[in-house]
């Protein structure tokens, strides 16, 4: 269902400029002070405040679904480690 909604978003930012004035990962507009817009480091869509958070490490904004991708790499390399790593 994300995934959908998604790739709706993708479709919709390439197309009058929507990323400019609504969020890449919910579609929610963006409204000063309300809904601040945030530019991911990553993907370097912008974001809402509910969709990004904020990344000590990178001193920058991190948008959901690239914090999910990294997660999932993380996650991959620890199953290889575990899987490998005991031989
Ligand atoms: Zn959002
Ligand atoms: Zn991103």
């Amino acid at each position: 269902m994300a995934a959908i909604a998604g790739s709706k978003c993708t479709i919709l930012a390439r197309q009058n400029k929507f990323n400019d004035h609504c969020c890449m990962r919910c579609c929610s507009p963006f409204a000063f002070l309300i809904n601040t817009k945030r530019q991911c480091l990553d993907c370097k869509f912008n974001v809402c405040k509910s969709c990004s958070s904020y990344s000590k490490e990178e001193k920058a904004w991190i948008c959901a679904v690239c914090q999910t991708s990294s997660y999932l790499v993380d996650f991959e390399y620890k199953i290889i480690m575990i899987i490998f790593g005991s031989r």
